[in-house]
């Protein structure tokens, strides 16, 4: 909220070093997604339209601070042309960057440099020498305190690009100071992994859905017998902890009162429905890989009162059909009451992008977040650097 966007800044003739991710799949050679790369153009054509000037700044795997040629952003240059349909010149290396400045450079990758990790005042200092104003566009590398998203922050004037403001304006409206009563999703497999991220939410919300594997953790740690199901039996008292921590916050939470289940991890397997609650009892070879029809219409009820969703995670292993059912319906019904106008709705995490792609409501969810780490750590109420160094 503290945070200036690129409409605070007076631009023309100006140099900007813009920190982007364009950390894109390649295979031989070649860029096999340029998603990421598309989603920088909003941002440079703004600079170029008012006279900036642009040097990207952008790393590429994890070349630990070494020269690894296979790591060269210069193989991403010819996608980047084509997204940018212009010529954009190469800077091989730091040294390279003379006083004749392209209009438009991308930098070598940045992790060539051991002072970027490191977040290197010095090397930072040298970045800062080549520009006179400093944009990060790359949220999916804000929680990482990098000389490229950090250190160089406040060594100029800063500010925030298209995508980053775009990023920060959702996650902001989700969480920082949402429209009540706001609610969340969150499913996956393991509670292990999301304890910070629920301790976060039961704190802020009026609704928390769990859903997925980690919901069998929280219905067996109330005395559930799941068979086989995934669940995490060291993590009981992480569950029955964050029960009471919701009750004392005021955060209803609703656990999975039907499930789909099976024998077999399998697509197409034979399943039925079964009831879920504390005193479930399943056979020692079932189980639950999705939520039933009963808890999808709990959700479905719970959203209609909501007016802010957030979703982290899926309500089943949605890989395997029909056990993405949960997943997809409950999608479909946050979607339609974001079409509506009366929802907004802000989702992230890598198989969650992957279960709301399934279920076709990409476009209809108000922001979906690509950002991965950094959306969780967000969703975890943790300060990121990235962010806190434009002002954040
Ligand atoms: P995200 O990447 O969106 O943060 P997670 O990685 O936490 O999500 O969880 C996604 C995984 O959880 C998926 O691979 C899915 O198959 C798995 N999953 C969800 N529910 C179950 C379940 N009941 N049993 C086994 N796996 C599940
Ligand atoms: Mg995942």
């Amino acid at each position: 909220m503290g945070w200036k966007s690129l409409d605070d800044m007076e631009l023309d003739g100006k140099r900007v070093l813009l920190r982007v991710d364009i950390n894109v799949p390649v295979e031989e050679g070649r860029v096999t997604d340029a998603t990421r790369i598309e989603r920088i153009v909003p941002t440079v054509n703004d600079i170029l339209s008012r006279g900036g000037k642009v040097t990207l700044l952008a790393h590429f795997g994890r070349p630990k601070g070494k020269v690894v040629e296979e790591m060269s952003l210069r193989q991403v240059l010819p996608a980047l042309e084509k997204a940018l349909g212009r010529d954009v010149a190469f800077l091989p290396s730091l040294d390279a960057a003379g006083d004749a400045q392209a209009d438009l450079q991308l930098m070598e990758n940045i992790r060539f440099y051991p002072g970027e990790e490191a977040n290197d005042e010095d090397f930072a200092r040298q970045l800062a020498a080549l520009g006179d104003i400093y944009c990060n566009d790359a949220f999916s590398a804000a929680h990482r305190a990098h000389a490229s998203t950090e250190a160089l922050a406040r060594l100029l004037p800063a500010c925030a690009g298209r995508l980053m403001q775009a990023e920060l304006s959702a996650l902001e409206a989700a969480l920082a100071k949402p429209e009540r009563p706001v609610g969340a999703v969150v499913g996956g497999a393991k509670v292990s992994t999301k304890i910070a991220l629920l301790e976060n939410l039961v704190n802020r919300l009026d609704v928390l859905v769990i859903g997925g594997g980690m919901a069998n953790t929280f219905l067996a740690a109330l005395g559930a017998d799941l068979g086989k199901s995934l669940e995490e039996p060291d993590y009981y008292d992480t569950a029955k902890d964050i029960m009471a921590q919701a009750e004392k916050a005021g955060c209803r939470v609703i656990l999975p009162v039907d499930g789909l289940v099976s024998r077999e991890f399998a697509k197409g397997a034979a399943h039925e429905v079964a009831p879920l609650g504390p005193d479930a009892k399943l056979a020692t070879d079932q189980m639950v890989l999705d939520a039933g029809p009963e808890t999808v219409a709990l959700v479905e009820t719970a959203f209609a009162e909501l007016r802010t969703l957030i979703w982290n995670g899926p309500m089943g292993a949605f890989e395997i059909p029909p056990f993405d059912t949960a997943t997809v319906a409950a999608a479909q019904a946050a979607a339609a009451k974001t079409r509506d106008g009366t929802l907004i709705s802000v989702a992230g995490g890598g198989d969650t992008v992957a279960a709301l792609n399934q279920a076709g409501v990409a476009d209809d969810f108000t922001y979906i977040s690509t950002a991965g780490g950094a959306f969780l750590e967000w969703m975890e109420g943790k300060t990121l650097p990235g962010v806190a160094a434009l002002g954040g």
